[in-house]
């Protein structure tokens, strides 16, 4: 059965886990063939068996990202396994949360590293073959707090800013050449990564018209629609799917 994303490859980072596990499923769904990737070989693995398992066409590629030859490694492995990538979702992403005067220099080369540079240079790897081929979408995933000063979220926002910026930029350079580049930008998702914070999360979505957390699959919405051609005349757009935490 041909459906929307039928002959598309995808290539989900961190999708061992929370946002990127739903989203895999949601773009397996569609009829993408999806390359999963985190670190987590087990989780992985149990993620491609449940896509196959309800009829979708799903591989597992192993990846610890953090810096350039990372990051081209997996794009050139997904290539390789897949076929070309026709669709990336930047999602891998670490949160720590803490005051500012207690982060060490490792602390921030971590977090850039995994949120900034490993979706930077996946871009470098891939986004010159999708404009050759005239096609293309990225979905980058980014936070609330990229726009919002928050207190203890100064490391992970500024990172996550970066790649609002990184959004923008990349449309302007890759879009004339067919490849649509976007964002989502979540607010309180319940996670396996967020488990820990507990009520806290709830606290920080309790503001915002939807007055609860988001669910995975409620993002992975969001990041499927900029995925596909419904979002055909969509470029640099930073979608917030936040309940309405900072619109209000
Ligand atoms: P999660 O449950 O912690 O999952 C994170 C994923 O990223 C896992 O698949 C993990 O892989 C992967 N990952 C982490 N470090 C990695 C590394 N060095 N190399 C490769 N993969 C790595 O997180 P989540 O809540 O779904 O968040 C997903 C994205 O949404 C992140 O970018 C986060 O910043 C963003 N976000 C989340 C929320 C929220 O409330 N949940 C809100 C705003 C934005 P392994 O487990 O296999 O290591």
């Amino acid at each position: 059965m041909s459906t929307e994303l039928s002959g598309s490859t995808a290539l989900v980072t961190g999708a061992t886990s929370g946002i990127g596990r739903a989203t895999a499923f949601s773009l397996a769904a569609l009829g993408a063939d999806v390359v999963l990737s985190g670190r987590n070989e087990e989780r992985g693995r149990q993620a491609v068996k449940e896509i196959r398992a309800a009829g979708g066409s799903a591989l597992f590629i192993a990846s610890d990202l953090g810096d350039e030859a990372s990051a081209r490694g997996l794009a050139r492995q997904a290539t390789e396994q897949a076929g070309p990538v026709d669709i990336l979702v930047n999602n891998a992403g670490i949160f720590p949360f803490g005051p500012t005067d207690r982060t060490t220099g490792e602390d921030f080369d971590e977090v850039f590293a995994v949120n900034v540079k490993a979706p930077y240079f996946l871009v470098a790897e891939l986004a010159p073959a999708m404009a050759a081929r005239g096609r293309g979408a990225i979905v980058n995933v980014t936070t609330m707090v990229a726009g919002l000063g928050m207190d203890g979220m100064s490391l992970y926002g500024a990172s996550k800013a970066a790649l609002v910026l990184l959004t923008k930029s990349w449309a302007a350079e890759y879009g004339p050449r067919g490849v649509r580049v976007n964002a989502v930008s979540p607010g309180p998702t319940r996670t396996e990564g967020t488990a820990v914070m507990g009520d806290a999360l709830d606290n920080l979505a309790a503001a915002g018209p939807a007055q609860r957390t988001g669910t995975p699959e409620e993002i992975a919405a969001a990041i499927t629609y900029l995925a596909t051609d419904r979002a055909s005349f969509v470029h640099g757009a930073v979608l917030a799917a936040d309940g309405g935490r900072t619109a209000v």
